[in-house]
Order: structure tokens, then sequence, then C-alpha cells
């Protein structure tokens, strides 16, 4: 299968997208869908960023590892419910996740 593209990871965001727009409005499904628009904005900015450095001949950088976010969002410490640590990059994964949305790590 080898890894996931961008377009494929946009897809995806799309999709569950419109899986949250059908379920009851509530707090936590507007959260998930900001979570989702803001990453699918950030894709498409990345995917832009990304053509316009290959256009003028610049090697995109990309990070070899993952950073920890430098301002965690406020609710992040609240026990909200309970949390991982991703082995790889040691980001909080929410523990219903499968995966570590920061580095996309398999747990
Ligand atoms: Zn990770």
């Amino acid at each position: 299968m080898g890894k996931p593209s961008l377009d494929e990871f946009r897809k995806w965001l799309q999709s569950e997208i419109r899986e949250i727009e059908s379920l009851e409005v509530g707090p936590n499904v507007d959260k998930r869908l900001l979570q989702l628009e803001m990453a699918l904005q950030e894709a498409m900015a990345f995917n832009a960023a990304w053509n316009i450095r290959t256009e003028a001949s610049i090697t995109p950088v990309i990070q070899e590892k993952a950073v920890r976010l430098l301002s965690p969002s406020p609710e992040i410490n609240n026990d909200s419910g309970p949390k991982g640590i991703c082995g790889s990059c040691e980001a909080e994964i929410e523990d219903d996740l499968p995966f570590c949305p920061v580095c996309g790590d398999n747990r």
C-alpha cells in the first residue's frame, strides 16, 4: 500500500467532515468539525507552500522528527478524557485515536 499521499489525507478529512456533519449538533461535534476543517486548511496551505518552493527550485524543508507543539491547546490538561503518549514524538493522544495526530504513527 505504501504511505498515504497528501491527496488521500485531504479526501479522508473531507469524508470525516461529511460524516461529522450528519451527526447531531453538540459541543463535541463542533470541536471535531473545527479540528478537521483546520487540518484541511493546513493541508491545502502546505500543498500551496510546497508547490511555490518546488517551482522556485527551493528544496522544501521537511523536519525529520516531529516537533512538539509549542502552545498546547488550553483544554489539553483539563482531564477531558484519558490520554496516551505517542511513542515516536511524545505528543499526547486521545485514547480513542488509533494513531498519533501529530506524527501519524500507528499506536
Ligand atoms: Zn507522534
